[in-house]
């Protein structure tokens, strides 16, 4: 099946002897299961025979929804979690169980991620190097340098969207026997799918692109087949799982993923031209751009004409005052934190995503002052331009 028809049809719809089968998936929320006898239960719970007993080990709506996503991203068992930052702790973990306690981090991940790996994993005794991954040869010494026991990176970056070369850093990982984890939030399953290019494991937050209304916090760990079993194996002991009306909506969001994606897509690209001409705008970050530093990756990893749904850019000799000016201008425009949801959003790095960064280290990522991100959204793009050209206009 192809992508825009496995998101309606997978992981749902089983056929049970006798039973009806609902067309969607039902809200399970019964936290405990029992069978017509007891040895049906001491099977289950002795692993011998699938089956449920317990929420947190697994529930039938969190299954049809794990399912899916394994279906999507090319995996082999997923775990559904409570936001994506749980999704991201869980497969961290599952990578470093039975291996040196080194990562070997993008130095451009979401903030949350650097804060998860310094404040949380750094006093268990993990050490984290962080490093370019657009810069093989960085990877690569880092890599000789520490040994690590796990890689991390975000397919896309944020807010400058770059694009290492995944199946190069794959080889690299392998060899060097430590598990690939991406972070794969940006791009969503239907632009990459960053298992089959050499990824170990898969994490989203499913908030975003997934769920995709801005009505869910959750997460999504999809992994290969050494490591769906470790990261089931923590989950019933850690707990951190989806509740199962959040994964109902999860599901629901993602029947709609490959028209939504697939319009913001188009919506960003607009965008992106629209602005590349317009006089009060210095610079554009997209990756339609052909001088984009990764073009040769975008060509090879993305999906055929799907850019992405997220653009940034510099607003000429604009001030943190003017931005903010400008945001209060929008009208149709969520000048707001997240991304991934049906309205356009518009995302100012400096006071967010960016805001506990020094400037210096900022200056030395490249995020300016005046840089912005908006992703977008499904409106019509007429509209999207229009709310923004008049927001600029007195800037
Ligand atoms: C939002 C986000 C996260 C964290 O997800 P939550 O659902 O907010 O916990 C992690 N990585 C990226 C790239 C994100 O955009």
């Amino acid at each position: 099946m192809k992508f825009e028809s496995q998101v309606v049809h997978a992981g749902d719809r089983k056929r049970r002897k006798g039973l009806a089968v609902p067309s969607t998936t039902p809200i399970n929320l019964a936290t405990t299961y029992f069978y017509e006898s007891a040895a049906i239960l001491d099977r289950v719970l002795g692993h011998e025979e699938d089956g449920f007993s317990y929420g947190r080990y697994s529930n039938p709506t969190n299954v049809a929804l794990e399912e899916l996503c394994t279906e999507l991203e090319h995996g082999r068992g997923s775990l559904a979690t409570a936001s994506g930052m749980a999704a991201i702790q869980i497969a961290l973990q599952a990578a470093l169980l039975d291996r040196p306690h080194h990562v070997v981090a993008s130095n451009s991940i979401y903030g949350a991620t650097i804060g998860l790996l310094d404040q949380v994993f750094g006093p268990f005794g993990v050490e984290v190097t962080y490093v370019d991954v657009c810069n093989l040869s960085a990877v690569e010494t880092a890599i000789a340098k520490n040994k690590p026991g796990c890689i991390f990176l975000e397919s896309v970056s944020n807010p400058l969207l770059r694009v290492a070369d995944l199946e190069k850093i794959g080889q690299m990982a392998k060899q060097a026997d430590a598990a690939l984890v991406v972070d794969n939030t940006f791009a969503s399953p239907m632009q990459m799918r960053p298992l089959k290019l050499g990824a170990n494991i898969v994490v989203h937050s499913a908030t975003k692109y997934l769920a995709g209304h801005g009505d869910v916090l959750g997460g999504i760990v999809v992994s290969d087949e050494t490591h769906a079993e470790p990261v089931r194996m923590l989950s019933r002991l850690i707990g951190p799982v989806l509740g199962p009306f959040e994964s109902y909506l999860t599901m629901r969001g993602i029947k709609t993923l490959a028209l939504r994606f697939e319009r913001q897509c188009k919506n960003a690209r607009i965008l992106a031209e629209w602005l590349s001409s317009h006089p009060r705008i210095e610079r554009v970050y997209y990756c339609s751009d052909p001088n984009h530093p990764d073009a040769c990756n975008i060509k090879k990893f993305f999906a055929p004409d799907l850019f992405g749904a997220i653009l940034s850019f510099e607003i000429r000799d604009a001030s943190k005052q003017s931005i903010l000016g400008f945001m209060d201008r929008l009208k149709m425009v969520v000048p707001g934190t997240s991304l991934g949801d049906v309205h356009t959003l518009l995302l100012y790095p400096l006071i967010a995503s960016h805001r506990n960064i020094s400037p210096k280290m900022r200056e030395r990522m490249g995020i300016r002052e005046n840089l912005v991100r908006v992703a977008a959204g499904i409106e019509a793009s007429e509209d999207i331009v229009a709310d923004l050209d008049q927001a600029l206009r007195s800037i």
